[in-house]
């Protein structure tokens, strides 16, 4: 299968094309960057852009190529070398079209496109990908919006912002007017030149993002291609007649919109929506947090902001290396299960909100006997926790976590149990983490940190820094055993045996904290 996005600059096809790759455990294929490395190798050897010949001769001494991160992005390789951050700088913005413009090196690259997608199911993206690289594609997607809100998206992704989330980065009218003129100009040479134009396939869906949000956007395109999905979304409506047509013509069953086949999903459409006061803690533990009432998520919102404030002031904590992690958890489709070692109550606090801070949703599990203290248990309802009773096999907390997971939240577990106060007491770990991982088909992902623990000699509220690590998620299929009783085995010690090495590392790293 091969799914071919085109459109102009900002229009969202990079973010959209790798969400619905990773939905479906599709290859994907961002042709740009091959454009934007063959610039780059050009700019780095002092090549003038404008002489195509060259720019030829530049090009067929280079590799273009891609490399998977530990994380299972795609990032592009110039020689071998990661540019990934180095091809989306601003010059490479403004030289890339003329590069794209010369006849040759499309030939060169268009050739390795389509080699990349032989015998792999592809989402690939770009200007030409459903015209010329891909002209059979099984579903050809022309994105587009309105040029001030592509422009408004470039500035802010510019800023490090994302517009997805609401995070503008604090850009001005200004950033998006320059964006704006960088946008249209590029546009227009793309849209202009001989070879390989942008245009929109006559046999192309067109979808319009300037009022959808990502996830929709997602969703449309995941419809067209009959990749199951949900929504009760009205504004997809209009999408509705083309996905009845594809699925037809495709001759299988696009669940997406279609409310009669919603009930086979995993997701609990019997569910009352909440209401905006008096719902139940059962309430809280069933509803994705994304349901819960207007007010109860300006609380979250305020306790992020307020936990964000006083931690980093009181006891400054810091997550190592954490981008690509995030970008990769971003664009999964389902949560992952974290698990951490637990030394102190900071680091549940800071890990649910550094999540927050990223756009994404950590449940906490906890155990039951908090909830004997009613303020306690009031706000963890609150801000989305699930109560274990322990030495039990709760299996409603585990199908909670489980629905959590499925429905694209994260779970935190802290499966020593209790907190190890003190260095060398007897830990004894609990499994429950890998099998609700098992139970949604997800991975875990062990994290640790240092430098939390209370110094039981002084006093409490001695000024602790925290350090915490991000390892290497892990899925059940990379473990290399088969049958699911000794893929739980294997994920609980391999697990937790990352977690003791990560937090070793960091050890190492910052001497003097434990
Ligand atoms: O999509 P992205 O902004 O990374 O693309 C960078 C440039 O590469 C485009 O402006 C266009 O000039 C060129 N390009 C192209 N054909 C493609 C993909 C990108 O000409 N299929």
């Amino acid at each position: 299968m091969i799914v071919a996005i085109d459109g102009p600059a900002g229009s969202g096809k990079s973010t959209v094309a790798k969400l619905v790759a990773a939905r479906k455990g599709y290859a994907f294929l961002d042709t740009g960057a091959m454009y934007r490395t063959l610039t780059l190798a050009c700019l780095e050897n002092d090549v003038d852009v404008d002489r195509a010949e060259a720019v030829v001769a530049e090009a067929r001494k280079h590799r273009v190529g891609f490399e998977r991160t530990d994380y299972g992005e795609l990032h592009a390789t110039l020689d071998g070398r990661d540019v990934a951050r180095k091809i989306r700088t601003p010059e490479v913005d403004a030289s890339v079209s003329t590069v794209a413009a010369i006849p040759e090196i499309r030939e060169i690259l268009v050739e390795q496109q389509r080699a990349f997608a032989r015998g792999h199911d592809v989402v690939a993206e770009g200007r030409d990908v459903g015209t010329v690289v891909f002209p059979h594609a099984d579903v050809k997607v022309y994105l587009d919006a309105d040029p001030e809100v592509r422009a408004h998206r470039r500035a802010v992704q510019a800023a490090g912002g994302d517009a997805a989330k609401g995070n503008d980065a604090g850009v001005d009218e200004e950033d998006e007017a320059e964006a704006l003129a960088a946008l249209k100009d590029r546009d227009e040479r793309d849209s202009t030149r001989e070879v390989a134009p942008l245009t929109m396939a006559e046999d192309a869906t067109l979808v319009d993002t300037t009022n959808l949000s990502l996830d929709e956007t997602v969703e449309v395109i995941c419809a067209l291609a009959g990749i199951n999905v949900l929504t009760k979304n009205p504004k997809l409506e209009k999408h509705k007649k083309q996905v009845e047509a594809r699925k037809e013509k495709m001759g299988r069953v696009a669940r997406a919109l279609s409310p009669e086949l919603r009930d086979k999903t995993p997701y609990d459409e019997t569910l009352e929506p909440m209401r905006h006061f008096h719902n139940t803690f059962d309430d809280y533990y069933d509803h994705a947090m994304a349901d819960y009432p207007l007010l109860t998520r300006l609380l979250y919102d305020l306790i992020g902001w307020g936990v964000f404030c006083v931690t980093k002031l009181v006891w400054p904590w810091k997550f190592e290396d954490d981008d690509e992690y995030f970008e990769w958890l971003r664009a999964q489709d389902k949560g992952t299960v974290v698990i951490m070692n637990h030394v102190s109550m900071i680091e549940p606090v800071v890990t649910v909100t550094h999540f927050w801070r990223k756009g994404l949703r950590l449940r906490a599990i906890y155990k039951e006997e908090f909830n004997r203290f009613t303020f306690m248990h009031w706000v963890f309802t609150r801000i989305g926790c699930i109560p274990v009773s322990r030495g039990t096999s709760d299996l409603k907390a585990l199908r909670r976590a489980q629905h959590a997971l499925e429905r694209g939240e994260n779970i935190l577990i802290y499966p020593e149990g209790t907190r190890v106060k003190h260095e060398g007491d007897e830990v004894e770990t609990m499994g429950g983490f890998a099998l609700i991982a098992q139970m949604a088909k997800t991975g875990v992902t062990p994290m640790a940190v240092v430098g939390a623990r209370k110094d039981h000699r002084g006093p409490t509220l001695k000024r602790r820094h925290s350090f915490i690590g991000i390892g290497r998620p892990l899925a059940f299929g990379s473990l290399g055993v088969k049958g699911r009783k000794a893929q739980l085995e294997a994920m609980e010690a391999k697990a937790m045996e990352r977690v003791w090495e990560l937090r070793d590392a960091l050890r190492r790293e910052h001497p003097g904290e434990d």
